[in-house]
C-alpha cells in the first residue's frame, strides 16, 4: 500500500524493548543503519546498541540489516560485527529487498516490523511490503545539508503521525 505515514514512532530505537517488539509480535525486525542504529560517520557498533541487541534476542527478535548504504562494505561490516544477517544496496522503498529479506529468515510479514530514520524510504518500502513500518528521529542530521532538506521534507508525516506513539501503543 502506498503511504507514507508509519505506522508508530519513536524518539529513537532504544524505546523498542525487546519485551515491547515481542508483545506486539514482531519476531523479526528489519532496521536502517545510518543515523537508525549509529551515525553516519561511526565505524563500529557501540555498546549502547550492542545492549540493546541482546535484550532483542534474549525476547526471540531478529535484527536484521536492511540498508542502502552506497559504501560496498559498510552494511556487511556491521552486519559482521554484530553477527547479525543482512542485506546492503537493499534499493529502499522498492519492495524487493523487503522481500528478500522476509524469504531468507521464514518470517512472514505480518510478523515483521522495519525500524528506520527516513518516510521515503524506510517508511515508505515498510508500508509498500505489508511490513509494519516504525519511523525514529534521525540520530544526528550535521555533516550534510541534504539530510536537512529532507528531514524538513518528512516534518508533515511526522507531524501528522504524531500521536502514533511507541511508548503509548507498542509499550504498553
Ligand atoms: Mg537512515
Amino acid at each position: 500500500m502506498f503511504s507514507l505515514l508509519p505506522w508508530r514512532q519513536a524518539k529513537s530505537i532504544y524505546e523498542l524493548t525487546g519485551e515491547s517488539l515481542a508483545r506486539q509480535g514482531v519476531r523479526l525486525l528489519l532496521a536502517d543503519l545510518d543515523n537508525t542504529l549509529c551515525t553516519y560517520s561511526a565505524k563500529e557498533p557501540d555498546q549502547a546498541l550492542r545492549d540493546w541487541l541482546a535484550d532483542l534476542q534474549g525476547h526471540g527478535v531478529t535484527l536484521f540489516l536492511l540498508s542502502n548504504s552506497r559504501k560496498p562494505r559498510r552494511a556487511a561490516h556491521f552486519a559482521q560485527a554484530l553477527d547479525i544477517p543482512y542485506l546492503g544496496h537493499a534499493g529502499k522503498p522498492k519492495v524487493g529487498g523487503f522481500r528478500k529479506a522476509l524469504a531468507s529468515q521464514g518470517v512472514d510479514a505480518s510478523a515483521c516490523a522495519m525500524v528506520g530514520d527516513q518516510v521515503f524510504t524506510d517508511t515508505l518500502g515498510a508500508n509498500r511490503a505489508g511490513v509494519r513500518s516504525i519511523l525514529v528521529e534521525p540520530i544526528s542530521l550535521a555533516g550534510n545539508p541534504g539530510r536537512y532538506l529532507r528531514y524538513w521534507a518528512e516534518l508533515p508525516m511526522r507531524f501528522l503521525s504524531r500521536n502514533r506513539r511507541w511508548d503509548r501503543e507498542g509499550g504498553r
